[in-house]
């Protein structure tokens, strides 16, 4: 069996299954967020009648991050109303944007869309949020209401997005009726050279294959070059193979899987027990391909999908308004540090934004020390409009007040995953995607440039 079968059949209570069975298997988390929480607990509320529990408070993680930092008052509601029925279910883990649990969030013009909106159990883009706060674990099963969850795969779990039908009917009853996925298998070998990094890895995959080339089927990512790959790395990869259409993304476990994932779980107090799972020897895949890392370079995804990567040196004339880092693909701190690294003493030469994804990246980078600066300073030097409010941002475009959303038509090199026409904004702008160096070095030069000419 391959890894997600074999997550899958033993989460069915199978010893067996393959790619095309219907197994009903229980959930370990579900999470969902402001955008579709409030639908899935309509649905909850609907199916299951008005005085309904959860079936596993423990096993429900809320993370509200898509549309907050925002005077919208629709979407303002829609986080009331995972408030209320957190405390109507007292559910434990709700990493709320202010303290107060009777309270309500309201824009403090004082502080503008730059400093701090927040509280302090606020936990920033649902996605890198749950592994930091110890709910994503080896072996396990992760539903979530958006795309993108199949980023936990990293961790060696089944994570997939499900729709808020289906996660109304998690939230009563726990399980979930699954046609297993067909693996396609991605043998990584060799290491990343300087000014690649792990954003080329998928963008070179989805480049093979087509931004539908992995529809319904599991994206496994194994070989001697994962070790080479930091879990941040997994992260990346595993975030995009929604980008191709893929049930789940999923990486081998390791020891780094484990002293990352047994010590978020320590530091949260949540639980630390796991199975991982591991290859067989036999495996059927219906698709194999191997990726040498060490002969890839800084590429660029093309509007008006992922999947139109082209080397970002044969790119070099398309001139840009625009460049952004963040999101639960590109706003990790290592994003940042990477970022940090090319624009170091230079002068970004376009409107450039950058969003933390959680309070932790913005603590890292507030307090990380490159001589006598912090990185967030040096950032800030360099022209970069850093927010400390940690969010989605305009990854997904959002309210038109949104921090770096695109409210005119232009063109962009962005760090996040999803380029579809209107996705970060205007619908007529063009996105192009690519890793933070690449972003870094295009916000320098106001073009699309491959960063290798400006690393030391
Ligand atoms: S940062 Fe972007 S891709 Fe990630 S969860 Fe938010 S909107 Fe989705």
């Amino acid at each position: 069996m391959t890894l997600t079968e074999k997550i899958l059949a033993r989460a069915g209570g199978r010893a067996k299954a393959q790619a095309g069975d219907n197994v009903w298997v229980k959930a370990d988390i579900l999470m969902t967020h402001d955008v579709c929480g409030p639908g899935t607990i309509g649905v909850f509320k609907r199916e299951f009648g008005k005085a309904a529990k959860v079936w596993d408070r423990d096993k429900i993680v809320i993370i509200p991050d898509h549309y907050i930092f925002t005077a919208d008052s629709k979407s303002n509601r829609n986080v009331d109303i995972l408030r209320e029925f957190v405390k109507e279910q007292g559910i434990p883990y709700f990493y709320d944007v202010i303290d107060d649990p009777n309270g309500h969030w309201v824009f403090d013009p004082a502080r503008g869309q730059l400093k701090k909106q927040y509280g302090s159990n606020f936990a920033g883009v649902c996605h890198t949020a749950l592994p930091q706060k110890g709910h994503t674990r080896p072996g396990e099963i992760l539903f979530g209401t958006d795309s993108h969850t199949c980023m936990a795969g990293a961790f060696n779990e089944f994570a997939t997005g499900i729709g808020n039908t289906d996660a109304g009917f998690v939230m009563g009853t726990g399980k979930l009726l699954l046609k297993l996925p067909e693996t396609m298998r991605f043998r990584l070998e060799g290491r990343l050279q300087p000014g690649v990094m792990a954003k080329e890895v998928i963008l070179h995959c989805i480049g093979e294959i087509g931004f539908d080339g992995a529809t319904y089927r599991a994206m496994q990512f194994d070989g001697p070059g994962v070790a080479g790959l930091s879990m941040d790395d997994r992260m990346t990869i595993a975030n995009m193979a929604i980008e191709a259409g893929g049930k789940n993304g999923i990486f081998e476990f390791d020891a780094q899987t484990q002293a990352y994932v047994d010590y978020r779980c320590k530091l949260n107090g949540t639980r630390t027990s796991y199975e991982p799972v591991e290859r067989d020897r036999v495996e059927k895949c219906v698709y194999e391909l191997t990726v040498d890392l060490s002969k890839l370079e800084p590429l660029v995804a093309c509007h008006p999908d992922p999947g139109r990567r082209k080397p970002a040196r044969e790119l070099a004339d398309i001139k840009l308004d625009r460049a952004y880092i963040g999101s639960c693909t590109g706003g990790k701190t290592s994003d940042f540090l990477e970022f940090a690294r090319v624009i170091r003493g230079k002068r970004v030469a376009i409107a450039t934004f950058g969003v933390p994804a959680t309070p932790e990246t913005v603590h890292d980078l507030q307090s990380s020390r490159w001589g006598d600066k912090t990185i967030w300073e040096i950032l800030v030097d360099a022209g970069v409009q850093m927010t400390e409010n940690a969010s989605c941002a305009a990854c997904l475009g959002g309210p038109t007040d949104t921090f770096g959303r695109m409210n005119t038509p232009m063109k962009c090199i962005s760090a996040t995953n999803r380029n579809f026409p209107g996705r970060m904004g205007h619908k007529e702008s063009q996105v192009f995607l690519a890793s933070p160096m690449t972003v870094a070095a295009s916000a320098i030069t106001g073009k699309i440039t491959d960063p290798r000419g400006f690393l030391s």
